[in-house]
């Protein structure tokens, strides 16, 4: 089952012309099995976990093995621009559509609302070659697998719209790959993820509609076909926005407000992966979700100590996708979304809504983040300093970012006795100050990951040819890595009870602040004993006690290479409850893992 290439077609890139969908057939695996299913997800199909998990045809079913009676496979074909560059035609190289399964009777109105077009489109990813596998394979491996079964169950239960996963299963079909952290190449089990979302349609989506002179050096597969086009988009809407079908008669208006609608939903999902310090790592157009849905977990990771400039993905090294860029990305996604949509979209309409989307941003941000600190009843214009200031003490302190968040809710509501005494401000710092990183710790963050050398060649370079430097190098990149090179020496002429000091001295400054902040929440209140309440309340159920960390799913990973699926299991149960305080649930923190994915694999 080998799709020989065109030898015409360049890097193995086979092109399918005038399709948005081929026919495929899954790849059955040998011996498939599960290593775990999400109950929840499940039964968004209808389907009992414990029922599928006991019958020996669920791990054929849900991993593409075996083909459900009335499920027509297929393979979608969809463009895309990565890392900023228009890549032409990619699609569907893993993952393949089984169809859709009608919502069972029953369900929510809320999650209706969610989804009104009342079914679910399953997704095999992993399930073997589609015509847009180009030289890959087709099949994903078990850490791959795992990482993504896991956070998608993880964000939803976060609150964050995301694609689900109903299992993950794994077999004795085997795939050579590249181990990145170890250099060996090794012979992996082929796993399948059953992917579940209203719609798995994107961005890139539509980008395949455009002209043949767009895909420079190449053909496009669907040029010319403005009528698919139209039809895809009708397609969309109707069955995804229904309001908005209903609510405008007019074409254009229609489009003008589908367009708004995902703008804004896209702008609520990058604020909130900022306020759970995630970061996505590959924001191509091809995996932005035309439903503003998480989409594609690949090299993600959630951040450890606090770091603006975070990047999970190993091979991002310009730091194009870095935490702090993912807005401004979202924006430069959604320009090339009304780009393709042109000319059902006219530019002029598209850049009026785009004026609209930092002012929105930063409304889902604030909101957002005053909810983090337990601000719920005014709204001051400081407040946007007081969350910059907090960021920045965690930054230079090297805070932890959930734990410093989660344990807010410990210092938000002082006694009479606190609120004045120095002595209690000091022991208050304590409680944040232990997710702090340690002198080593510290030191270790900040080591240049660039040969000394090297940069110093770039330096002198950029000081007698700037020009020539800005050609070569990547000024992102060095600006980082001097940046790093400074506070690396700071770091050696200071001790770490010096350190120590001066990291009490910024939390006691930061905390003052807040807390004169949240004195003011309460003024003109009768109940106050019941205002500082509702404000724990509400900070611990928007500051999450435990997210994925990239080692506890390294953990569990490496338990299930090794046949072991419990601690995949035990994870899942525990991401089922971020915010919950039970004991038993722990997933601690441990700073010194922090690092890139750079183990994940890349295809
Ligand atoms: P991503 O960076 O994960 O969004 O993937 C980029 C492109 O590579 C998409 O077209 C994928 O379908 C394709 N791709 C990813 N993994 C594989 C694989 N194992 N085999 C074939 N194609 C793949
Ligand atoms: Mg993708
Ligand atoms: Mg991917």
């Amino acid at each position: 089952r080998k799709l020989p290439l065109d030898p015409s077609e360049e890097s193995g890139v086979r092109l399918v012309k005038g399709a948005c969908f081929s026919r495929v057939t899954p790849q059955p695996l040998n011996n498939p099995r599960f290593v775990a299913v999400s109950r929840e997800a499940l039964a968004l199909l209808g389907l009992d976990a414990d029922q599928v998990v006991n019958d020996p045809l669920g791990p054929q079913y849900l991993s593409g093995s075996k083909v459900m009676p009335g499920s027509e496979p297929a393979a979608h074909c969809y463009c895309g621009h990565q890392f900023g560059q228009f890549a032409g035609q990619l699609g569907d190289g893993a993952a393949c559509y089984l169809g859709e399964v009608k919502a069972p009777l029953g369900q929510s109105s809320e999650l209706l609302r969610e989804n009104p077009s009342g079914r679910w489109e399953l997704q095999v990813k992993g399930a073997g070659l589609t015509p847009y596998s180009r030289q890959a394979d087709g099949r994903k491996v078990l850490r791959s697998s795992i990482r993504e079964f896991l956070c998608s169950e993880a964000m939803f239960f976060l609150g964050v719209p995301t694609t689900r996963a109903g299992s993950v299963v794994t077999s004795d079909s085997r795939v050579l790959r590249d181990v990145h952290y170890s250099g060996h190449p090794r012979h992996e089990r082929c796993s399948v993820v059953l992917r579940i979302a209203p719609t798995f349609l994107r961005f890139g989506s539509f980008e395949i509609f455009k002209r043949a002179d767009e895909f420079t050096g190449r053909q496009g597969p669907s040029y010319g076909h403005d009528e698919i086009r139209g039809q895809m988009l009708d397609y969309v809407i109707e069955m995804f926005y229904p309001e908005i079908q209903q609510n405008h008669p007019d074409r254009v208006e229609r489009n003008v407000a589908f367009f708004r609608e995902v703008m804004h939903r896209t702008a609520r999902l990058v604020a909130q992966w900022q306020c759970v310090g995630f970061c996505h790592g590959v924001l191509n157009t091809d995996n932005m979700s035309i439903l503003g849905l998480t989409l594609d977990y690949g090299p993600y990771g959630f951040m450890d100590r606090f770091d603006p400039d975070f990047i999970c993905n190993a091979s991002d090294s310009s730091g194009r996708y870095s935490y702090q860029a993912q807005p401004a990305i979202c924006r430069w996604n959604l320009l090339k979304l009304a780009e393709a949509l042109a000319p059902e979209l006219p530019a002029e309409r598209a850049e009026a809504v785009m004026d609209e989307y930092l002012d929105l941003f930063n409304r889902f941000y604030l909101e957002n983040m005053r909810k983090k600190l337990g601000l719920f009843i005014k709204e001051e214009p400081e407040d946007e300093m007081l969350i910059t200031e907090l960021l920045q003490t965690m930054h230079n302190t090297g805070a932890d970012f959930t734990n410093t968040f989660r344990s807010l809710s410990l210092i938000c509501c002082p006694t009479e006795a606190e609120t004045e005494g120095e002595e209690d401000l000091r022991r208050t710092a304590d409680l944040l100050l232990h997710q702090c990183a340690s002198l080593e710790e510290l030191k270790a963050a900040n080591k240049p990951t660039m040969d000394p050398r090297e940069l110093a060649m770039l330096l002198s370079l950029a000081q007698s040819n700037p020009s020539l430097f800005q050609m070569i190098s990547d000024r992102v990149t060095i600006a980082r890595q001097l940046d790093k090179l400074g506070k690396l020496k700071d770091l050696t002429e200071t001790s770490q009870e010096e350190l120590r000091a001066k990291q009490a001295e910024e939390w006691t400054s930061w905390i003052t602040r807040y807390r004169k902040r949240l004195a003011r929440e309460l003024e003109g209140q009768s109940d106050e004993q019941a205002v500082k309440e509702e404000r724990v309340r509400v900070m611990n159920s928007a500051n999450p006690r435990v997210v994925l960390r990239n080692y506890i799913a390294q953990n569990a990973i490496e338990a299930a290479e090794n046949g072991d699926f419990s601690e995949v299991q035990r994870v899942l149960r525990v991401l089922e409850k971020p915010f919950s305080s039970q004991p038993g649930l722990e997933l601690p923190a441990r700073v010194s893992g922090h690092g890139t994915t750079a183990q994940m694999e890349r295809d």
